[in-house]
């Protein structure tokens, strides 16, 4: 029997899974003037954990990212990086590297001696240098472009130069600032996969910082939605799309209706604010059938229908008042008829804040 003190202190609340987080937020604040960049954020993120912050436009994460490389500092709450409370320490003091959309490389150098160059500036031997940065090439599968300066090679290869750049430190932390923003979208998502795959390669714990919900739910093992300064949800990506806690990040990751009123207490038989995904809602025009077992079913018109190619998107107005939106795949045609039953399984329709 192993003789485990009980833990006392918040340093080894993982004493039972034996995993101490790579990072730890707790109660983290920062205030520019009345701005509330981040306005009190808890969150542990585990060794080799692809995590995702996802938000709009000025919701924190770009200063989330910032505090924890250090370039920031905390109004409040403390980081720590695998049980050391880094809060008030130097960017070059932490075990982390980022890497920003502007990957900016130093043009007069060609991919070799970028990737080098920090350790150039920690004065590693030549040849200790020169084998890093290879191993760090081969990583993001460029080793045979070393002699190239950075305007022989396409967007998404500057992207992985800089991804080598970082990656050659060892970091246990990269920290990843919308990376993928300046490129179009096929090269984008061809740069998610590699990325991810990169990442298990690795096993180096990422915090990747995205506005884009299809690339946080494509990546991540873990994703935290933002708003406003502050954590909305934490989980994986399942579960945020499929669960939403709030009818903030139905809204926002994926496209949700929103039930409410009269509407809802007369389909759901009770009063509250529901979310459903249009693609969980079945349309035909079986308007007199009752809903079968363990579900949920509604009448209404066809106000509006846009075809998509692949899928057409329907917009119904319920006959008991409000409006829902449904995606059914083009598989035999759209459906025409004005007058529709709409139904969906009970579980797919779940109440939100
Ligand atoms: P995001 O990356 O989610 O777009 P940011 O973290 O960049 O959001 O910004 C959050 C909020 O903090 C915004 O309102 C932004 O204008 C503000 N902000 C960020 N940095 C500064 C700064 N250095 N000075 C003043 N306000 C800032
Ligand atoms: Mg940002």
């Amino acid at each position: 029997m192993p003789n485990q003190a009980p833990s006392a202190t918040r340093d080894e609340p993982e004493a039972a899974t034996g995993q101490r987080p790579a990072i730890r937020l707790s109660g983290l604040r920062k205030h520019f003037g009345d701005v509330h960049a981040v306005d009190g954020v808890d969150l542990d993120i585990p060794p080799g954990e692809f995590f995702s912050m996802l938000g709009p436009s000025g919701s924190g994460k770009t200063t989330v990212l910032r505090l924890i490389a250090g370039f920031e500092l905390p109004t409040e709450g403390t980081i720590e990086l695998d049980g050391r409370d880094v809060s008030r320490l130097a960017p070059f003091e932490r075990d982390v590297n980022t890497v920003f959309q502007d990957y900016a490389l130093f043009p007069h150098m060609n991919v070799m001696q970028n990737v080098e160059y920090g350790l150039r500036v920690k004065r590693v031997p030549k040849q200790q240098r020169r084998e890093r940065a290879l191993e760090a090439l081969k990583t993001v599968r460029l080793e045979d472009y070393g002699s190239r300066k950075p305007a022989q090679l396409s967007g998404g290869q500057r992207q992985r130069v800089a991804l080598a750049r970082a990656l050659v430190n060892r970091p246990k932390v990269l920290l990843l600032d919308e990376p993928l923003g300046a490129l179009d979208l096929k090269l984008r998502q061809a740069m998610q996969l590699e990325l991810k795959q990169i990442q298990r390669d690795v096993g180096i714990t990422f915090v990747f910082v995205t506005h884009d919900q299809d690339e946080a739910l494509t990546m991540s093992d873990r994703i935290a939605v933002f708003n406003d300064g502050r954590i909305e949800q934490v989980g994986p990506p399942e579960e945020v799309y499929e669960r939403p806690a709030s009818a903030f990040v139905a809204g926002f990751v994926g496209t949700s209706n929103l039930l409410g009123g009269r509407g809802a207490e007369s389909v759901i038989g009770r009063p509250g604010l529901f979310s459903i995904r249009p693609e969980k809602i079945r349309i035909d025009g079986q308007l007199s059938e009752p809903a079968a077992a363990g579900e949920t079913s509604a009448t209404g018109t066809v106000t509006d229908v846009v075809y998509a190619g692949a899928t057409v998107r329907y917009s119904v107005a319920l006959d008991a008042g409000g409006r829902l939106s449904v995606v059914r795949q083009n598989t035999d045609g759209v459906f025409a008829d004005g007058r529709v039953r709409l139904s969906w399984r009970n579980e797919h329709s779940f109440q939100v804040q």
